[in-house]
């Protein structure tokens, strides 16, 4: 089972890739901790990765692509993977699809969660994200039980260096230019699924993973 998060920062992707993940026994791959977790420990990776995570902007594609080249070599991804935040380019994409031939596998669906754009900005401003177990939280939607608090393992709650306006503001316009083609490219495929997460819309994520669960058994 392979299966792929497409969408707007903020979108809902880490939580519903977290959902299938318990569903269906397979990790979820998010490009984002990865980076996260390099910076933190102070790795030549981490260190360029920082320069462009900073301003909101993505990390080359070169750096990306041989990073997750490297992921999906570990035993873990064995029995399929969720893969959460890559492809984030054409470029990407086309990559992808060159290494998962390599090893005789394809993707199941790549899910394109829409989102309402008003929404997106005060969900990357409320982020909380548990520094331990990476949880996530929003102050007014979702708060945990103790402010600053995690619920699931007592961690301490940060808010994400790039979760601020300024920078949620560029991560949006980066995702306009150069991610959503990446939807295109894969509605041509026939992998694609498209639906929402919104709040407003009260679509939350166990409704949105049903319905990926549901077009996977009917395809
Ligand atoms: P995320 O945690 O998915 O919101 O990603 C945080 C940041 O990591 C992004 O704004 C990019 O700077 C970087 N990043 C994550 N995934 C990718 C990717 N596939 N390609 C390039 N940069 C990425």
């Amino acid at each position: 089972m392979i299966i792929i998060m497409l969408g707007a920062p903020a979108s809902g992707k880490g939580s519903v890739a977290g959902v299938l993940s318990e569903r269906y026994n397979i990790p979820s791959i998010s490009t984002g901790d990865i980076f996260r977790k390099n910076i933190s420990e102070g790795t030549e990776l981490g260190i360029l990765a920082n320069t462009y995570m900073t301003k909101g902007e993505l990390v080359p594609d070169d750096v990306t692509v041989d990073m997750i080249v490297s992921r999906l070599e570990d035993p873990d991804v064995e029995n399929g993977l969720i893969l959460d935040g890559f492809p984030r380019t054409v470029y990407q994409a086309e990559k992808l699809d060159e290494i998962l031939e390599e090893k005789g596998k394809k993707i199941d669906v790549v899910v394109n969660l829409e989102s309402v754009e008003e929404e997106l900005l005060t969900r990357i401003v409320n982020r909380r994200v548990c520094s331990n177990c990476k949880a996530t939280y929003n102050t007014v939607l979702q708060p945990p039980a103790i402010d600053g608090i995690c619920d699931k393992c007592g961690g301490e709650l940060i808010q994400r260096d790039d979760d601020t306006l300024e920078k949620a503001v560029n991560r949006i316009q980066v995702y306009k230019t150069q991610t959503a083609p990446v939807a295109d490219y894969y509605e041509k495929t026939g992998v694609l699924f498209t639906t929402l997460l919104s709040e407003r819309a009260n679509r939350m994520k166990n409704e949105v993973a049903n319905d990926v669960v549901e077009y996977l058994n009917n395809k």
